[in-house]
This record gives C-alpha cells, sequence and structure tokens, in this order.
C-alpha cells in the first residue's frame, strides 16, 4: 500500500464571523491548504492545514506549498503509510522544524491507514473514550454590550463553557467586557451550569498579567490562557505560582518537548493541545502520554480551521482523558468544501466512519501541483 501520489489544494473559506484577538490581527478568512495522498490501491487520504497562521506557527500559505512542494511531498513518494514512525523519520530528515506542513501530511496518512484497515481513526490513537465532546466557545474582541448578547445566544444555542478573548490596552475594555459576559451568565435561566474561561494570547508582561488575573479572579473563571510570551516559560512559571486561577499553556505547549519542559519546571496547571502545533495527530498521542503520567490536565482544540481539521481533532479528542475541548472554529466558515461532521447544541459527534470519517468535495479545491511515483 504505498503512498504513489500526493497533491496539494489551496482553499481560502470566507468566515461568516470574522474575529480578532491579542495576537491574531483580524482574520476575515481561513487560508487553508489541503493534501490528498493516494496509495497503490487507490485509496486516499485527506489532511488540512491553516495557511494564515503566521501568529502560532509561523506558517503562511505560500510557506506551506513551499515546503510541501519542495520537500515533504516527493519525500513521501513510495513510503508505506503502516510505517508512520518512519514517515516522520523521512519528514525530518527532509526538513526541519514546520510542524503545521508536518500535520497535513499526517493527517493524511491517519486518513488513508483508517480507511484502509476499515477503522476510524481514533483507533489509530489508542481507541475511543468519548462518544461526544462538549466544546467551548470564543467570544472575541467587541464591545460589553456585543459580548452579553453573545453569551446569550450561545447558552441558548447550548454552550456550557465560554471563552473570552482578552488583551486589550487600556485593561478596562477587558474588564468591562468580562464583567458583562459574567452579568449575561448570571441573568440567563441555564447560567449556572456555564462556565468562563479568558486567553490572553500572550498580551500581558509577567507582572501585568499576575495583577490582570487578580482582578478578574471574583468573576470565576475555570483559567487563565497563555498570559505572557510563549517562549517565556520561567515568566509563565512565575505567573502560575502566584495568582489562584489555574494557568493553561497554549502558544507555549506546541510539541511533546515542550509538554515535557511544562510538567518538569511545573510552568503552567493545564496544557492546551492542537495538531498543527504538534505535527500531527501522532505528536499529540505522544503529548496526551506526557501530560496524563504527570497527572497535568489537557484540552484539545485547534485553530480557526475547515472541517477536515476538525475531525482531526475530534478523534484525538475521542481517544484523550481530556474534560476541555476547543473544536467549533470550522461553524465560524461561511461555505464548506468538506462534509460529514455532526455538532448540535455545543455538542460534536465523533464520526465512526473509516479514517476521518468526513467526506471532501474535491472539486471545491484549487490543485496547485502534484506528484507521482
Ligand atoms: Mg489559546
Amino acid at each position: 500500500m504505498n503512498i504513489v501520489s500526493v497533491t496539494i489544494y489551496r482553499k481560502d473559506l470566507p468566515l461568516a464571523d470574522a474575529f480578532e484577538h491579542s495576537s491574531s490581527g483580524s482574520i476575515t478568512s481561513l487560508e487553508e491548504i489541503f493534501l490528498k495522498v493516494e496509495d497503490e490501491d487507490g485509496i486516499a487520504g485527506f489532511g488540512e492545514v491553516r495557511g494564515n497562521c503566521q501568529y502560532v506557527t509561523g506558517d503562511t500559505p505560500n510557506r506551506l506549498v513551499g515546503v510541501l512542494s519542495d520537500a515533504l511531498a516527493p519525500a513521501l513518494l513510495g513510503c508505506d503509510p503502516l510505517a508512520l514512525g518512519r514517515v516522520h523519520e523521512i519528514m525530518d530528515g527532509a526538513v526541519t522544524g514546520n510542524t503545521g506542513a508536518k500535520s497535513a501530511v499526517d493527517m493524511a496518512i491517519h486518513d488513508l491507514l483508517g480507511k484502509a484497515l476499515g477503522v476510524p481513526a481514533y483507533v489509530l490513537l489508542g481507541g475511543k473514550n468519548h462518544d461526544e465532546l462538549m466544546t467551548d466557545v470564543s467570544i472575541p474582541f467587541c464591545p460589553p454590550e456585543e459580548a452579553y448578547d453573545r453569551t446569550r445566544r450561545h447558552i441558548d444555542d447550548g454552550f456550557r463553557l465560554i471563552k473570552i478573548r482578552v488583551g486589550l490596552r487600556p485593561f478596562q475594555q477587558d474588564v468591562e467586557r468580562v464583567e458583562a459576559i459574567r452579568r449575561a451568565v448570571d441573568d440567563h435561566p441555564g447560567g449556572r451550569e456555564v462556565s468562563l474561561a479568558a486567553d490572553a494570547n500572550q498580551a500581558w508582561s509577567v507582572k501585568e498579567a499576575i495583577t490582570n488575573i487578580r482582578q478578574l479572579t471574583p468573576h470565576g473563571l475555570l483559567w487563565v490562557e497563555q498570559p505572557v510570551a510563549s517562549g517565556d516559560i520561567h515568566g509563565l512559571r512565575d505567573v502560575t505560582q502566584r495568582v489562584d486561577v489555574p494557568i493553561m499553556a497554549d502558544e507555549s505547549c506546541g510539541t511533546p518537548e515542550d509538554v515535557l519542559r511544562l510538567v518538569s519546571m511545573r510552568a503552567a496547571d493545564m496544557l492546551h493541545l492542537k495538531i498543527c502545533k504538534a505535527g500531527g495527530l501522532n505528536r499529540i498521542r505522544t503529548m496526551m502520554s506526557i501530560a496524563e503520567a504527570a497527572g497535568v490536565p489537557y484540552m484539545i482544540g485547534q485553530m480557526d480551521e475547515g472541517m477536515l481539521a476538525t475531525a482531526a481533532a475530534v478523534h484525538c479528542a475521542a481517544a484523550s482523558t481530556g474534560e476541555h475541548f476547543e473544536l467549533w472554529g470550522y461553524h465560524r466558515v461561511a461555505l464548506q468544501p468538506i462534509s460529514g461532521l455532526r455538532a448540535e447544541h455545543g455538542r460534536m459527534f465523533v464520526p465512526d466512519d473509516p479514517g476521518l470519517g468526513v467526506r471532501v468535495h474535491e472539486e471545491c479545491l484549487e490543485m496547485v501541483e502534484e506528484f507521482h511515483l
């Protein structure tokens, strides 16, 4: 079942609901790269990765296409998908870093392997722990009145965990937005079941983080995510040790090596794992195992991406022992070139079809380059 062809596609997915947080700038469209790998029996697997992700992985659409086309696609031809560990060695030998491009390849191979073996991808990750996954939903930077209305709508729609983007200057703007959201939760008849969290996306210095988080603490946050710069692990540890609210590492927690460093330094109380930062589903499996061994809770999330990348994250989440999930970003996309993932009332259903369990409408994608053995 060796790989005989690799095809690279692009597709911009305009958002029905544009968003902005501390590090993203305004995002109006997801500039996605798709990948198809096909084996000699004609079985195809698909992967997806976000192109305009310069603020997390350093990727741009052209960089991803360049790395896939110059290094990874040619190296994949002739590889055996059953030897996934060897495929990763070959990818790491072809180009260092570039977890985004490698995650698209790894995702496509999990899809292909699942289809070839007749099992859903979560089986390849150790088996299913969850049939359904309650996902959080994010409230972006917006005026307090809008934040109040969005919160009410999200609770009406069934969400029970709402994540608030913070990190504006002056900080008073964040305070007013968090107060409005807390008020909306308390005013709502279903509000007692709703939890709040916040994400600063690296916006603060260590001192600002400690002061600001202490000011937000009375609003009852389940966690505050990535208060300081991703590379400042000592600073992250200082914040974690000096506030009562649990601190979650996201941008600081890209790879298995990062998980090892964070848990051994006790630099964060919780971890946020995403496929594109990790370099693939099997790297996420490793990260989950380290966190589980260390007794550190983690969340399986994703960037705002299309439905294929979301399906891959859903399979990782299904195989996890995690309690929190962030799998809703694809709902902002106005028109999907993928179908098959089912969600309702803030709840994602885990697909049981072989592979990633979704259907890619290839005719909607724009082909960039094809490689054949
Ligand atoms: Mg985050």
